[in-house]
């Protein structure tokens, strides 16, 4: 589904991703571990085409096409989704404004046929999905996120997903800032959300997540690298042992290289 090979990215003078290979087929879960700064919201943000990003090197194909050459509208029409780390206010478009016109676009474009759904349908479309990730129905009719805490910020992400229906999702910390009760609505959502087809590419930092949402690869990403991938096991020694886990075995394999 997703074949990402050699990337290297920059933004500015900067380089950031240095050189990351990942494959992901249909209906699999792949995590993204790491410290900060190592690149993985830059690489999530890649894929969707934030033009912020500038691809130095590398191919990225998606189901076969160049996700490279596309648009980030063509890219979430094709099936692409990405719930960001910190999703954005934006005040003056309600919450059910903004995704009826998100849920019309892509349709509409994903196929010709498909008539533009009137308002009173899709309320009832996402008042069925807002039980779903277990956000009020009353928040379809403030501004989009905004004053919504973390965790609702991170629900309203969740179901635009369960709208989109997108073939992979990337989910860029959804854990962070939501509390325990929070992560298992939203992990229960996603599990409910996502479809035996649709593949997950999840950032994250705590092992909470992995532990609802059971993926079938962890990946440690490290200075712009995939520098160590894995099972279940991987998590648990990051669990007691920290990154540290990760360079001490990286130094076993090759005592001259120190990763920061
Ligand atoms: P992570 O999500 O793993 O914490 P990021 O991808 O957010 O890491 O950031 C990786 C590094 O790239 C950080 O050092 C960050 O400051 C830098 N970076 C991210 N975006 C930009 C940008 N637009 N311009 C310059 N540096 C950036
Ligand atoms: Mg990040």
């Amino acid at each position: 589904m997703l074949d990402i090979q050699n990337l290297q990215v920059s933004a500015g003078d900067k380089e950031i991703v240095k050189g990351l290979s990942l494959l992901v087929k249909p209906g699999e879960i792949h995590a993204i571990m790491g410290p900060n700064g190592s690149g993985k919201s830059t690489l999530s943000s890649t894929l969707m085409g934030h033009p912020k990003y500038k691809v130095t090197h590398g191919k990225v194909r998606f189901e076969g096409k160049d996700l490279l050459k596309m648009n980030p509208a063509e890219r979430a029409v094709a099936g692409l989704f990405l719930a960001f780390q910190y999703p954005k206010e934006i005040p003056g478009v309600n919450l059910v404004s903004f995704l009826r016109a998100a849920y019309n676009a892509v349709n509409k474009a994903r196929k010709k046929s498909f008539k533009p759904m009137p308002l009173y349908n899709f309320k009832k479309l996402l008042k069925e999905k807002m039980d779903l990730v277990g956000l009020g129905h009353g928040f379809m009719n403030r501004a989009t996120n905004e004053g919504f805490s973390g965790g609702e910020k991170k629900k309203a992400e969740i179901l635009q997903m369960a709208l989109l229906e997108p073939k992979l999702a990337i989910l860029d910390e959804t854990d962070s800032g939501l509390d325990i009760d929070a992560l298992r609505t939203i992990c229960g959502a996603i599990k409910e959300v996502k479809k035996s087809k649709q593949s997950l590419l999840m950032v994250t930092h705590y092992e909470r997540m992995l532990k609802y949402l059971k993926p079938d690869h962890i990946h440690i990403m490290m200075d712009g690298k995939i520098v160590m991938s894995g099972g279940k096991e991987l998590a648990a020694h990051l669990e007691k042992e920290g990154y540290d886990y990760v360079r001490r075995k990286l130094a076993e394999k090759n005592p001259l290289k120190v990763i920061k």
